[in-house]
């Protein structure tokens, strides 16, 4: 199994960090040992001082496929959850600057807790029309909807399966959008979809 995570899908949250909008999609992969249920507590570790939280919609991969056609990229998926892509942005911020891989800012344990998934069908919802928020300590931080997202799940998944083979139980971390800030211990994230509570973490 292993987790692709889209850079740079939301154009507020690309302005928030001073980052240029990507002509292609950017993606980078985070290990299976990063993946964490969302109501497991997150430990905060001792090698950054600066660690962003990232609020995504993940979609989970059904079956196998490679060069999938956009128009039947739908067919690869049915359930949605919520995720945290967390992120060392003291680290991430050092690398990009010297154009080194963001592997360790991103990829590092227990760095994508992931909620329970919800079937589409249940949710009777566009995927592109998804409401999601996240909650720091009970006050609203970020904010979204999929309907931003500068490049569909549809398109995410054309794009990718030209280069990499999907296969099934796959996740992908489709974007941010804006909001993003710094956790310290203490801290408690919550995060809803469609108004539906999906994941809570406390920062220890
Ligand atoms: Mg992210």
């Amino acid at each position: 199994m292993k987790i692709l995570c889209i850079g740079r899908n939301y154009s507020e949250h690309i302005r928030e960090l001073n980052n240029e909008v990507p002509e292609d999609i950017v993606f980078f992969l985070k290990p299976d040992t990063s993946l964490t249920k969302g109501e497991e507590n997150f430990y905060y570790p001792d090698f950054s001082s600066e660690i962003h939280y990232e609020c995504e919609v993940v979609v989970k991969i059904d079956k196998i496929g490679k060069c999938i056609p956009i128009e039947y990229a739908k067919d690869y998926y049915s359930q949605i959850a919520l995720g945290i892509d967390y992120t060392l942005r003291d680290i991430q911020s050092k690398y990009k600057a010297k154009g080194l891989p963001w592997t360790l800012a991103k990829g590092f344990d227990y760095s994508a807790p992931v909620s329970e998934f919800v079937s589409l069908k249940d949710l009777n919802k566009d995927i592109q029309n998804i409401d999601f928020t996240l909650l720091k300590n009970g006050e609203l931080v970020q904010n979204g909807n999929t309907s931003y997202m500068l490049h569909t799940v549809d398109e995410i998944i054309a794009y990718i399966s030209q280069f990499i083979t999907l296969k099934t139980g796959d996740l992908i971390f489709t974007g941010t959008p804006k909001g993003v800030g710094t956790i310290q211990k203490g801290d408690i994230l919550e995060a809803y979809l469609e108004g539906k509570s999906m994941l809570r973490q406390e920062i220890k």
